[in-house]
């Protein structure tokens, strides 16, 4: 798939969706609204509201008009049905397993999802409602068919996963769901629906962490769930985001809208700046692997021709040393690069994301201590590179 800088059908979305100067005083922008209720004329006026439409808005808990700009936005640029924003990703995530999942579920996971996702099953939703999780690299169909069970109802997708930048076939992977009946979540934060749509390729939700590109400023935190199945967003919307709360805030429904105004052109942006900066990686001698999917020496580079427009700005690498703690002196010489674990705002980021891991989480995902993990921001990519250049000197 190619991505044209001239002819990008999000752009209309991603620009003005949701301003409707009539409805808001002709105000360019649309305002935040900060009630927490809606009053109506009489009673029968206010049973008679619909939650579902976009005009009817009963309680802040349910629903907000803010949020629901947002939630339109997001939408149309997966090419869903409806989209639901809560408090962060974590609060979508647990929604959607809330909602597609039961007591004893079998839920089958990639191996390098979000960390925090299996911790959660290990901490909550194994012990408290005896579900179990199947850990599967993805790459295998037949190894997705061995671990079915008669209850599985499930499986977790992160494709390029946000540390090592796997990928999965995606069309083939909701195939067989479909088929075996079980639903797919795929964390789409890495590429933004600008570099991937994978509803269109039949996963049934897709999740985005709105603290990253979306909304791109490192100053909200967020999520969102989007699907083409009306029914299940309605489960979700009346069910997981109505009694455990969970919606977002609509000052970071408006901070999301605004970041998505430029959301085209900073992917743009960090696409070229990620692609430069992991080639000049590649070609460093200190550098024994460079984990991007914008290399042309990607194991599956087959499967993301097929189903990206474009790559992100985050990558991992490897020093050609097997001493963690060389890696530690390096991340810690850069000076453009903050020492923190997000990404997708407009500073650049360097971590070690597995350095405290255990034995057995770094053994899953065969994983080793000394990866580095950057995500490449807004400074630059000569600016950049020059930082990499002058730790390096003294490894
Ligand atoms: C940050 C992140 C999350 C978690 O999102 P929160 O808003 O912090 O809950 C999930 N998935 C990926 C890929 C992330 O980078």
């Amino acid at each position: 798939m190619k991505y044209d800088r001239n002819r990008n059908e999000d752009f209309l979305t991603l620009v003005h969706t949701g301003d409707e100067y009539d409805k808001y005083l002709h105000a360019v922008v649309p305002p935040v609204f900060l009630n927490s209720l809606h009053v109506y004329d009489s009673i029968e006026a206010y049973h008679g509201a619909d939650m579902f439409s976009d005009d009817d808005f009963i309680y802040g808990r349910v629903s907000n008009p803010t949020v629901h700009i947002l939630e339109r936005k997001i939408a149309e640029l997966e090419h869903g049905s409806r989209a639901l924003a809560f408090a962060s990703g974590m609060a979508a995530f647990s929604s959607a397993i809330m909602a597609t999942c039961q007591t004893g579920s079998h839920v089958i996971c990639m191996k390098d999802v979000y960390m925090p996702v299996k911790r959660m099953f290990d901490a909550v939703f194994g012990p408290k409602l005896h579900m179990t999780l199947s850990f599967v690299t993805g790459n295998d169909l037949k190894e997705i068919e061995d671990a079915v069970q008669e209850n599985t109802d499930l499986m977790i997708l992160e494709s390029p996963a946000s540390f090592t930048f796997r990928v999965v076939d995606l069309k083939a992977i909701a195939r067989l769901a479909h088929e075996k009946g079980f639903k797919t979540y795929m964390d789409n934060t890495c590429l933004t629906p600008i570099f991937q749509k994978p509803l269109d390729l039949g996963i049934d939700i897709s999740m985005h962490t709105m603290s990253k590109y979306i909304g791109g400023h490192s100053d909200i935190i967020g999520g969102v769930l989007v699907s083409k199945d009306e029914e299940l967003m309605r489960t979700i919307m009346t069910q997981s985001r109505e009694f455990f709360g969970g919606i977002l805030g609509p000052m970071e429904a408006w901070l999301a809208i605004r970041g998505l105004r430029t959301l085209d052109v900073r992917m743009q942006r960090f696409c070229e700046t990620g692609t430069a900066v992991a080639g000049y990686l590649e070609k460093h001698e200190k550098v024994k692997q460079v984990h991007y999917t914008g290399l042309a020496s990607h194991p599956q580079a087959d499967i993301i021709a097929r189903q990206q427009k474009g790559h992100s700005s985050l990558l991992s690498f490897e020093l050609d040393t097997k001493d963690p703690e060389a890696a530690v002196a390096f991340v810690n010489r850069l000076r453009l690069f903050g020492k923190g674990c997000s990404w997708g705002g407009h500073e650049s980021l360097a971590s070690l994301p597995f350095y405290k891991e255990t034995e057995s989480a770094l053994s899953l995902i065969q994983g080793n201590r000394g990866l580095i993990r950057i995500y490449c921001g807004l400074e630059g990519c000569d600016n950049l590179m020059a930082d990499l250049d002058q730790s390096f000197k003294h490894l």
